[in-house]
């Protein structure tokens, strides 16, 4: 990978960026994907590169979600893979959770390779490999889905996702949460948390708010969930943006 300097202002931005590149040489990634990684790019930018408070309080709500949750299931793609593996499979960990690969542009032997990633990192259960049945309301590659593994599971984890398949996990009744940086895209809108952040901020601060209410009891983790507003998060992700970017023109 390109060497980047550690006191470049945009560091973590310019890592991600060689990441995802890197990925696509390693055949984890589809070209496609550096074109999902840009427009995040964009939207964090906006966003200042920083985890807001309602993402903050998002990724709270999610975590109590995901302890509730009677069989959680995390869902991986390319860029995810690419992006953060490790913190995936520590996620994976911390909840004693399946992992599942599943690709948009779905090839066997890329399916192979990230499965083998997370093995490699740790992973006990990585499914997606032998999909056993379909997402209703889905194109046939897109709708592969694993009993055991999101198929079956209550709650689910769509880091960058597209909205079409988002959609059809809530029209099966799953609770989705989304990590989109996006706010306006089809996936935040229709999942029933979204976080608004940076996939390689999201996925740690969502295993430490796992790690830290490990110990709550349900009511008072359903207290959390009862207390989160998702629309709510949502327009206040814009306004952020919107602060942010008026802070901007008040600094010249
Ligand atoms: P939709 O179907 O929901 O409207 P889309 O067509 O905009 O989605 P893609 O082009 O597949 O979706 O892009 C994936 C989404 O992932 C984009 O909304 C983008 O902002 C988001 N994204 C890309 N990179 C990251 C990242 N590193 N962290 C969080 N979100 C990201």
């Amino acid at each position: 990978m390109t060497e980047i300097p550690r006191s470049h202002p945009r560091y973590a931005s310019l890592v991600a960026r060689e990441r995802v590149a890197d990925g696509v040489k390693k055949g984890l990634t589809s070209t496609q994907g550096l074109i999902a990684q840009g427009r995040g790019e964009a939207f964090d930018y906006l966003l200042g590169e920083r985890t807001t408070p309602s993402a903050a309080e998002a990724e709270k709500a999610a975590a109590a979600m995901l302890l509730l949750a009677e069989r959680p299931a995390l869902s991986v793609n390319g860029n995810v893979a690419a992006l953060v593996p490790e913190e995936m499979v520590e996620l994976a960990w911390a909840l004693n959770v399946p992992l599942e690969v599943n690709l948009f542009h779905r090839t066997e032997e890329r399916v192979g390779k990230i499965a083998r990633l997370l093995r490699e990192q740790g992973a006990v259960r990585v499914l997606g490999e032998e999909p056993d049945t379909s997402v209703p309301g889905l194109d046939h590659a897109r709708a592969l889905a694993t009993r055991g593994g999101i198929y079956d599971a209550d709650v689910v984890l769509i880091p960058l996702e597209d909205g079409d398949r988002c959609e059809a996990l809530v029209a099966m009744g799953k609770k989705v949460i989304a990590i989109d940086l996006n706010p306006l895209a089809r996936t935040s809108r229709k999942a029933t948390i979204s976080i608004v952040d940076n996939i390689v901020r999201a996925v740690p601060n969502l295993t430490a708010a796992v790690r830290e209410l490990s110990q709550t009891g349900p009511e008072q983790l359903q207290e959390i969930l009862d207390s989160y507003d998702n629309a709510s998060v949502l327009r206040r992700s814009v306004q952020e943006m919107m602060s942010h970017l008026q802070a901007q023109f008040r600094e010249e």
